[in-house]
């Protein structure tokens, strides 16, 4: 989406203010039935925590995902109700992408209380940016892209990621697809190098200092 620039209000990294080095990882496009068991095991071997931006749809048809999600210490964040490019959405439908996407992930966890929401294909607009605003979340980029959707191998996704994470990074990574994908996926092929590319990366990345942590709270 070469045509749409990032907005420099939206934050794709934090600054490592305390020498910390602290790496966030994010998961977007689930929560799905075959992936996600598989991602929350990794992250659970090595107890590091995650935040998972949630299809709303996927949230109702899989609240038992959102509730294992949340059990584990991980954080459930807004990736919209249908994962439309928001940028051709009106005004209402905007907001009804938005909000009931919140809706469907407290429905399916009343614990769960998302506070940072991700734009379908990372696409901002003013638009977009206010309506997250007033919904009371923060909008949350990414600053190392990996491109494991195109499933480019796992030795190359682990490079990509050593090869530009910094201290403060946001690392995209998916546990699920898209609705409008659905056809080209199959559960065997289905983000199996995610998974496998995890297991080595999250070792790696503390081998080199980085510590795996929560999304700050900054309100
Ligand atoms: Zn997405």
């Amino acid at each position: 989406m070469t045509e749409h620039s990032t907005p420099s209000t939206v934050r794709c990294d934090y600054a490592d203010v305390s020498g910390s080095r602290a790496v966030y990882l994010t998961f977007d496009d689930g929560p799905n039935p075959f992936c996600t068991p598989e991602v929350l095991d990794v992250l659970a071997q090595h107890r590091v925590p995650a935040t998972f931006f949630v299809i709303g749809t996927y949230a109702i048809e899989h609240p038992d995902l959102i509730r294992r999600v949340i059990a584990e210490g991980h954080e459930v964040a807004n990736h919209t109700m249908t994962h439309p490019d928001l940028s051709r959405c009106g005004p209402a439908e905007l907001q009804d992408e938005v909000l009931t996407a919140s809706e469907a992930i407290r429905l399916a966890c009343p614990k769960a209380s998302p506070r940072h929401m991700r734009a379908p294909y990372g696409i901002w607009t003013q638009q977009v940016l206010a309506m997250t605003a007033s919904a009371g979340l923060t909008a949350l980029h990414w600053s190392v892209d990996p491109r494991d959707w195109s499933r480019p191998g796992v030795d190359t996704i682990v490079n990509s990621v050593l090869a530009n994470v910094r201290p403060g990074a946001i690392v995209l990574l998916h546990d699920g697809y898209p609705p409008d994908e659905e056809r080209l996926c199959t559960d065997t092929t289905l983000r199996d190098q995610t998974t496998k590319a995890l297991a080595s990366l999250i070792p790696a990345l503390q081998r080199r200092g980085f510590v795996i942590r929560p999304l700050p709270q900054l309100h």
